[in-house]
């Protein structure tokens, strides 16, 4: 059974329906988060309760847990909108729900390591294997840092499943790096001697120049990325009528940068 992963929602709840709409559209009843749940985003309580309603788990991201303890190293518009969406969740008058909330956030993990599909062992993490919930791995670090792929390879044992940089692709140990659209059928195929980190792209806030959704579908023999349209304007227009959200946290959404 095939196993749908999706990650940085960042609180866009458009985005967020569009995509499980899709995924129950080809009948797939597993679904997994990578992270950055909330923050940036106007919807942050709503995709919150999708993710523990669908999903059968959700990692920790850098914004979940700048909401839920501190925004550490956080620019001046994500520390904003950290402190905006930490209010909506103190906010809540149903004590009940508000406590079920912040449990839910405060239960997430930063790594996970399971069996997703068939006998593959996969590592799950926000960020990369060194450093889960904070590191980047970059497209350009294949080109421009071989010594940190390096690094970031030696703790990987097969595939990883990483989020963060709301860049889609696939990383190889050579390194290198293949963006879904340079892969046959946006599909990468798993080898049984090669490692691969592969990136599933955002949810909420895609960053490669193409602002559809993304997210991917993992199969017992492939990995296949996937691209869907959904109503950007109904996003935008909720952050530009919230103050201490940026309004170009919605005019990013437009150009997926
Ligand atoms: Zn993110």
């Amino acid at each position: 059974m095939p196993t749908a992963v999706i990650s940085d929602i960042h609180a866009n709840a458009s985005a967020l329906k569009t995509v499980l709409a899709d995924i129950e559209s080809r009948e797939i009843t597993r679904i997994i988060c990578l992270g950055d749940i909330v923050g940036y985003g106007p919807d942050p309580l709503e995709c919150v309760d999708l993710v523990r309603q669908k999903c059968a788990w959700s990692l920790m991201g850098n914004h979940d847990f700048g909401v839920l303890y501190e925004p550490t190293n956080f620019n001046p518009g994500a520390e904003s909108a950290a402190f905006w969406t930490r209010e909506q969740f103190d906010q809540e008058p149903d004590a009940a729900l508000r406590a079920a909330r912040y449990e839910f956030l405060g239960r997430l993990r930063v790594r996970v390591v399971e069996k997703i599909e068939g006998p593959r062992q996969v590592l799950a993490v926000h960020g990369s294997p060194r450093r889960p919930i904070n590191e980047y791995i970059f497209p350009d670090d294949a080109m421009n840092a071989p010594d940190k792929m390096e690094s970031i390879f030696d703790r990987v044992e097969g595939v990883a499943i990483v989020g963060h940089t709301h860049v889609p692709g696939v990383f190889t140990d050579e390194p290198d790096f293949y963006p879904p659209g340079e892969l046959g059928d946006m599909s990468f195929k798993f080898q049984n001697d090669e490692k691969a980190v592969i990136n599933v792209g955002s949810v909420g806030q895609p960053r490669d120049h193409d602002p559809r959704a993304s997210y991917a579908i993992i199969h017992e023999d492939r990995v296949q990325f996937v691209r869907i349209p959904y109503d950007i304007d109904s996003t935008a227009r909720k952050i530009k009528s919230i103050g201490p959200l940026n309004d170009w946290l919605g005019d990013r959404l437009y150009e997926g940068r």
